[in-house]
């Protein structure tokens, strides 16, 4: 299917895209079934490719590859050295495919190039990051006890794991899992969004030049409660690590208690942000705009509750509503378009109809602009939901889009009881001068990550995840090693002639 691309100078490029298939045991192979299904546009809304729909059978092949590799494999015995040399190759070949990859997101997502190509070159980071995490701090502790014992732990990995992944930044998403699951030393099976399917094959792509084993690494595409529940199923797979949206996450657990499963989950949000007067509004203004209406507003730590206090709230509000009348919207491949069309149709119906909700329950919208010439592409312009109640129904759900609603406040107490007022608790944001303050409010926001006077930049090395319905565990840093993706071994040595009672021994 030819598809018409902008390069980095603007100018019109062809190209075909592949269909894609299941990456299994090395192979590129096509689903047990034959089934394939198909892979929409969202700026045009016309078929990109198709896709194999791997099921039970594809998804039982990929797991024992993988068990196989983990058992009987080079993987597990390889020197450490040696596997990350491979984990940082990847790394090396990411970066070289940058501008395919990052072009191939924005088909798929419809996010904008600008972005797509910052969160692919953040995809490569997680694996050098992995790869020298585990290097220097991937050891255990070890302790004499009294002179009789050693006592010390090793970190083994798992053994097959499954990463099942969402479609709103999921190159990025994807690397996040995937860098310290092999880090790590187990077999993988990623099971990626099936509105995002094409990243995915190009890391499979990218992991298959870097020369890992067979069996190592394996894709199997399809829907959630096919190709998805038959690998929260498995019995050979021993942890499931899942971003998605909260009843996704639910029915996970449930599904994985019958084979005693690990699991993780990153969940839905409606992370609040909130300015008090002394802020310095301007940074505030970026920051809030900047976390909103950033990846089409299709980011789970999103400020999609901005709380302005009272007497601030009306020059805050005109200049929103400035920033909104100019935010550029347009052509994903257009290296100047800020925002983008949502990810498929029936996720842009979701989102309008949170916008009728906003003006049933007597919000005030108001909205940027959608050229004309892009209005068959799921746009859904930069939105306003002012005069909003924290108890409103857009306040209190995940609308997963570029739709933010504003809230006034007064005191610190009332603002803080409000940004709880909600079953989420992902992120936040505070913005004050007042140092006491702003610590005493992110402290008291219920959120597993708060930035005061920052927009949502973080290190590599911190915990990511929250906390409420938001999720459960903790990826990034040392705890995707330490607490996710390996288990401690203990092992005591006896080093003396400890004391062993001796039953039945005649005396
Ligand atoms: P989703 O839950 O619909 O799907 C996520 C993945 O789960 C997909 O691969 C899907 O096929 C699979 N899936 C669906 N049903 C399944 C089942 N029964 N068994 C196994 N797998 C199943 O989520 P989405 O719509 O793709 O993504 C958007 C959501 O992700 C939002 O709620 C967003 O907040 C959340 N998200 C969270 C984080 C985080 O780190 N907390 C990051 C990004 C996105």
């Amino acid at each position: 299917m030819p598809i018409q691309a902008a390069d980095n100078e603007s100018q019109a490029t062809y190209k075909q895209i592949d269909d894609v298939r299941l990456y299994i045991n090395g192979e590129f192979v096509n689903a047990k079934s034959g089934a394939m299904f198909e892979n929409v546009n969202p700026f045009t809304n016309e078929v990109n490719n198709l896709v194999a729909e791997g099921r039970q059978e594809d998804m039982n092949k990929a797991v024992a590859a993988a068990k196989e590799a983990f058992e009987h494999g080079p993987w597990g015995k390889m020197k450490v050295e040696e596997r990350m040399k491979q984990i940082n190759r990847i790394a090396d070949l990411i970066d070289e495919e940058i501008e395919e990859i990052a072009f191939l997101e924005s088909l798929d997502t419809g996010l904008p190039i600008s972005q797509t190509r910052k969160m692919t070159a953040r995809a490569a980071e997680n694996f050098r990051f992995y790869a020298r995490m585990v290097q220097t701090k991937l050891h255990g502790e070890s302790y004499l006890v009294n002179d009789e014992f050693i006592n010390y732990t090793v970190y083994k990995p798992l053994g097959v794991v499954g990463l099942i992944t969402p479609w709103n930044a999921p190159f990025m998403l994807e690397t996040w899992k995937v860098a310290p699951a092999l880090a790590t030393g187990n077999t993988v099976i990623l099971k990626p969004a099936e509105l995002s399917p094409l990243t995915a094959n190009k890391l499979a792509e990218v992991i298959d030049k870097a020369g890992l084993p067979k069996g190592v690494f394996n894709v199997v595409h399809g829907f959630g409660e096919t190709a998805g529940d038959a690998l929260v199923s498995h019995p050979d797979v021993k942890a499931i690590s899942f971003t998605g949206e909260t009843t996704t996450g639910s029915i996970i657990i449930k599904n994985s208690a019958d084979t005693l499963k690990k699991t993780s989950m990153e969940l839905g949000g409606k992370s609040p942000l909130i300015v008090f007067d002394d802020a310095d509004l301007d940074r505030a203004l970026d920051a809030a705009v900047w976390g909103i209406f950033s990846f089409n507003g299709e980011r789970c730590t999103a400020n999609s509750r901005v709380f302005l206090q009272k007497n601030i709230k009306d020059q805050f509000v005109e200049a929103l509503k400035e920033r909104v009348a100019n935010i550029k919207v347009g052509d994903p491949m257009d290296p100047l378009t800020q925002l983008g069309p949502l990810i498929e149709k029936e996720h842009f119906n979701k989102v309008k109809q949170y916008i009728e909700i906003a003006k049933e329950e007597g919000c005030e919208v108001v909205q940027g602009m959608v050229p004309d010439e892009v209005k068959v592409g799921n746009f859904v312009p930069p939105t306003l939901l002012l005069n909003a109640k924290n108890s409103m129904k857009v306040c209190q759900e995940e609308i997963f889009g570029p739709v933010m609603a504003v809230i006034e406040f007064e005191t610190e107490e009332e603002v803080v009881a409000m940004a709880n007022d909600v079953r989420y608790g992902l992120a936040g944001y505070v913005w004050t001068n007042d140092i006491k303050r702003g610590h005493r409010v992110a402290q008291a926001v219920e959120a597993g990550m708060l930035w005061i006077n920052a927009q949502n930049v973080r290190d590599l090395r911190i915990p990511f995840g929250g906390t409420k319905d938001s999720g459960i565990g903790r990826e990034g840093g040392h705890y995707a090693i330490f607490e996710f993706y390996t288990e401690p071994k203990v092992i005591h040595v006896a080093i003396g002639e400890h004391h062993i009672p001796q039953f039945g021994k005649k005396k």
